[in-house]
């Protein structure tokens, strides 16, 4: 699958979000499984074309996708993996494109089949984003979190039913069972759903006291999810099932958990790889000596070199974060801030003067060229 999503859908990177629907639309008509029964290729091109309507549907996984290329985004994880989507996957967002009311129903999409769509069909219920903000720490060592959230849940009263224990729906009187209405205007008419019972065609008769015959009410959840060492901002953690409640037997939704990453007062991180900087006394950076350096291990021994300069950067191997993906970690960059000595006594400033007093240009030679780079510069021989 050689194509990026645009070119999936037909679309330029600019389309807009109108362009994508529409594209989408077309396509997924085309390519549905009930229109070409047992045609394999089809079957591919409208997981593909799927795939690419979720992703680019949703802001949020359009400015990743866009960000990260389309082989990144999809080996990530993020895509549904290499394999694409599964069949469910790709008849979900379908169901949820083409089920939101607007009259649509299969029969209409596909020229009046066989199949009557159903409106007691099963409902999956809605994906859930949240977003975690964790210490530097957990992202390095892992850590368990405790979420308490809001979520909709199957009413265990009615078991998502809507109705009173022993009683049931019965048909729709307005619409006497067919969920929908037909509205003359002239020369027109027109269907619509039904708004006495939003087109499932049956009604309640006494609705759960519950849940007030929604079939699903809210509840306060607890649940621990487990942070893996080596998540970054902008990780996403997927937990199936904890997303909105499903309706009529439909899958949960799943919750996405978006990670944003504290800042710490002593690293800064690039992927793997950690920075800080340390700051290490005039004489040591003179004539080299061992610096103690902070390291998400411990604390790790530095040799800094004699004549090191300040702003040099050291390189500790695997002293960086932990991967996330496979094993091992990166390196910890420690930047060297040479710290001159200050607030000096008069006798401690007698002692440098001397010192100073007998360096040759031996002993400074980055002075040196540069004074000879200022003369030519200037003019001066
Ligand atoms: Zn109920
Ligand atoms: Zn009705």
């Amino acid at each position: 699958m050689a194509q990026d999503f645009y070119q999936t859908l037909g679309v330029q990177k600019n389309a807009s979000a109108d362009e994508i629907k529409k594209a989408y639309r077309k396509l997924a008509i085309q390519y549905h499984p009930d229109k070409n029964p047992g045609n394999k290729e089809a079957e591919e091109k409208f997981k593909e074309v799927s795939q690419a309507y979720e992703t680019l549907s949703d802001p949020g996984k359009r400015q990743q996708y866009d960000a990260m290329g389309h082989e990144a985004y999809t080996q990530g994880g993020r895509g549904g993996g290499p394999g694409g989507f599964d069949a469910r996957q790709a008849q979900d967002i379908f169901s949820q494109f083409f089920g939101g009311g607007g009259g649509f129903s299969f029969d209409d999409l596909f020229g009046g089949g066989q199949r009557r769509s159903n409106p007691n069909a099963p409902v999956p219920g809605d994906d859930l984003r949240y977003d975690l903000e964790i210490d530097f720490e957990d992202a390095m060592y892992g850590a368990d979190k405790t979420l308490s959230l809001p979520r909709q849940t199957e009413c265990d009263a009615c078991h998502g039913s809507g109705c009173e224990p022993n009683s049931s729906k019965k048909t729709c009187p307005a619409c006497g069972g067919r969920g929908f209405q037909t509205l003359s205007q002239g020369f027109f008419s027109v269907r619509q759903p039904c708004r006495s019972c939003g087109g499932s065609g049956q009604v309640i008769e006494k609705p759960c006291k519950k849940c007030r015959g929604q079939g699903r009410y809210q509840v306060n959840e607890t649940f621990t999810i487990h942070i893996r060492p080596g998540v970054d901002t902008g990780s996403q953690l997927r937990v199936q099932g904890k997303g909105g409640a499903g309706l009529r037997g439909g899958r949960a939704g799943d919750l996405y958990v978006f990670i944003h990453v504290r800042g710490n007062e002593i690293f800064a991180r690039s992927g793997d790889d950690l920075m800080c900087e340390v700051p290490v006394p005039y004489a040591m950076a003179v004539l080299g000596g061992v610096a103690d350096v902070p390291t998400i291990t411990g604390k790790a021994k530095m040799k800094i070199p004699a004549g090191t300069q300040s702003g040099t950067v050291l390189r500790l191997k695997s002293k960086g974060a932990p991967s996330l993906r496979g094993t091992g970690r990166g390196d910890l960059h420690v930047r060297i801030l040479v710290e001159s000595p200050a607030g000096l006594s008069k006798e401690q400033a007698e002692l440098l003067e001397k010192f100073n007093a007998s360096l040759t240009a031996k002993n400074t030679p980055r002075q040196t060229a540069y004074s000879e780079r200022a003369k030519r510069f200037l003019r001066e021989e």
